[in-house]
């Protein structure tokens, strides 16, 4: 299956000049959400981690399916104020301001292995602040899993350190 064709590309979404790509016509089509999971998970296990952790709100989406497919837990990364225990906190850059990313403090052991799952790479800044994250607590980033990459924003380049797949290209 062309699961690329599954995505369906909506122009000036959230504002004026941005083809956004919507993922909910892939994820309600079963066999294309199989073989997705599928095919991330071929990506991951070859780094061989030993938790998924993946950001709110489509890293969940895409980051429990994962790992419960490779039979590995899963750890949420949280937008501010939403996780109940302790919390270690990243900052990330908006437009204007700044807001924060959130994991629990005893999320993850000290080098664990982790791959962290998202359903788009764009800028890079999201993931970024997730692997600030996951580094504060200790653990240490194998990879990181993406379902789409926009090449045309480089967010690859803000990641050189790290391994980085995706599975469609745009
Ligand atoms: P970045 O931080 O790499 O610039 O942006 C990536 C984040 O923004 C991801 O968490 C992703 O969910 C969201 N995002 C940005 N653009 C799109 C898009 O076109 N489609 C989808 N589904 N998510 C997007």
């Amino acid at each position: 299956m062309n699961l690329k064709d599954k995505i369906r590309v909506i122009s000036d979404f959230p504002k004026e000049g941005i083809r956004f790509k919507d993922i909910t016509t892939l994820l309600k089509d079963g066999q294309a959400l199989r073989e997705t999971i599928e095919q991330l998970a071929l990506l991951a296990e070859e780094m061989q981690p030993d938790i998924v952790v993946g950001p709110e709100a489509r890293g969940f989406v895409i980051g429990t399916p994962l790992a419960y497919h490779m039979g590995k837990g899963f750890v949420p990364i949280r937008k501010k104020g939403k996780l109940p225990c302790e919390t270690l906190k990243g900052e990330y850059k908006l437009e204007y301001g700044t807001d924060a990313l959130e994991i629990h403090k005893d999320a993850l052991e000290p080098g664990q292995k982790v791959v962290i799952a998202d359903d788009l790479l764009a800028t890079g800044g999201t993931i970024e602040t997730c692997i600030n994250l996951v580094e504060q607590a200790g653990a240490q980033v194998v990879g990181v899993i993406f379902l789409i990459e926009l090449t045309y924003l480089s967010g690859r380049e803000v990641l050189h350190d790290y391994a980085v797949k995706s599975l469609i290209k745009f």
